[in-house]
């Protein structure tokens, strides 16, 4: 039987899991710091969730969700992403009732049926935040301000923030309409997807990839031409506030999102180490989703980023492999009981250790410890057993010790841990 895994859906192996974990880890902690609580949502909603609401012209809802019938024909879709689940989840448990300001974060696969290529995969990971109850530019800022720190942490260089706004309900609908007719003359030319934006979503021209979109795309005005008072106000205070963190971003006047549910404040963290697939994350406002999902009124901000894009950029790293302290090398028989027992109690009580059970010869598992980079070796048997003794070997200074075998254990404790 060959049965291989499905296309642009990977296993991840060791080393690279190292970096998975760490990267986990290191988000996690950074998320909570500035206060965020964690939430997990089911990998599979209501197809409705999703088509509603993140726009019927987008690339996701048009072609690819991974959607299916359950057993009892209902609609169901593999989570594309993770900003509608959340605000399902939001207003199910009213959580604004509990607290009007809710932080909240996720860790979790994605499914989009994309073509794969590097940095673009059909299951894919996110962690990201959504921030709920506050409509403050401030909280824009800080929200951007604290993702450039945490990709500090990872030790990125070439980052660029891009900052936009969609501005509103109020000043997007005569944007709109002036790009429709400035579209309208050359939509012959457009390639088949910008045809039915022109029509329906003209703004997600920007977005499109093909070089006649984009040649005409470039002379089209910006949106941040047409910003009412307050989404003005809201733009200028956001980037007044990123300069008060030291955060650096560029404005980028035809940054548009994927997504129908944002408005004013859009951003996108992008690196230059990736190639084609160059967005790390992106995120912005989606003030009225809460209220379309049947919910109250109420201001929100979110952001998600790529794991495996990250992964790709941190690379593997020595100090995040896990360390072996102790390799118990069995010469012989003599020293195998005491070793199986030895090993176990050690690793009870916090040692990482490894011994052979598949009767390698003693100078291979001395090439094993070596290649798993065991801190120290210890040898239970041969001579040394005869003289109630064993010898404990540090592999990097090379030294060895003779360790009595009463109280072995108590002093392998002693010092290793
Ligand atoms: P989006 O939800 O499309 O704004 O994507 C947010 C981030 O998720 C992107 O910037 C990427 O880092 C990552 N991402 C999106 N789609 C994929 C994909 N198909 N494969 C891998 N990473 C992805």
């Amino acid at each position: 039987m060959d049965i291989k895994s499905i296309r642009g859906m990977n296993d991840v192996l060791a080393p690279e899991i190292f970096s998975w974990r760490m990267a986990e880890k290191i988000i996690r902690e950074n998320f909570e710091k500035f206060g965020f609580s964690e939430i997990k949502t089911p990998i599979v909603e209501n197809t409705t969730l999703f088509s509603r609401n993140l726009g019927e012209t987008s690339d996701i809802v048009k072609k690819e969700m991974y959607t299916f019938l359950d057993r009892n024909e209902e609609s169901l879709t593999l989570r594309p992403e993770g900003t509608a689940p959340v605000v399902r989840a939001l207003v199910e448990h009213n959580l604004l009732n509990q607290d009007p300001v809710q932080k909240l974060y996720y860790w979790g696969p994605m499914f989009r049926y994309e073509r794969p290529q590097k940095g673009r995969y059909r299951q894919f990971y996110q962690y990201g935040i959504e921030i709920f109850g506050v409509a403050a530019p401030q909280m824009d800022a800080e929200l951007i301000a604290m993702l450039v720190d945490l990709y500090e942490k990872f030790d990125l260089k070439g980052l660029t923030v891009k900052l936009g706004s969609m501005g509103c309900e109020e000043c997007r609908p005569k944007y709109r309409e002036t790009l429709m007719s400035l579209l309208k003359p050359s939509a012959h030319i457009l390639c088949n997807d910008c045809k039915e934006r022109v029509e329906k979503n003209p703004l997600r021209v920007f977005d499109c990839k093909n070089p006649t979109c984009k040649e005409i795309a470039k002379v089209l005005p910006s949106m941040l031409d047409f910003l009412d008072e307050g989404c003005k106000k809201h733009f200028d205070a956001v980037r007044d506030n990123l300069v008060l963190l030291k955060t650096h971003f560029v404005v980028d006047k035809t940054l548009v999102r994927g997504f129908d549910y944002y408005n004013r404040t859009v951003f996108e963290i992008t690196t230059e180490d990736l190639g084609a697939q160059n967005a790390i994350g992106g995120g912005g406002r989606y003030d009225k989703l809460t209220q379309e999902l049947g919910g109250a009124a109420c201001p929100a901000i979110g952001y998600a980023g790529g794991v495996e894009r990250l992964i790709l950029l941190v690379g593997e790293r020595e100090e995040w492999k896990p360390k072996l302290q102790l390799f118990v090398v069995t010469p012989d028989e003599r020293g195998m009981e005491r070793a199986f027992q030895l090993a176990f109690s050690l690793r009870k009580n916090g040692v990482t250790a490894e011994i052979d059970y598949t009767g390698k010869s003693m100078k291979s598992q001395m090439k094993k410890a070596d290649k798993l980079k065991a801190k120290h070796v210890l040898i239970l048997g041969g001579t040394e057993i005869d003289q109630n003794a064993a010898v404990l070997r540090n592999m990097s200074t090379k030294e060895q010790e003779t360790l009595k075998l009463t109280d072995l254990e108590a002093e392998l404790l002693r010092r290793l841990k």
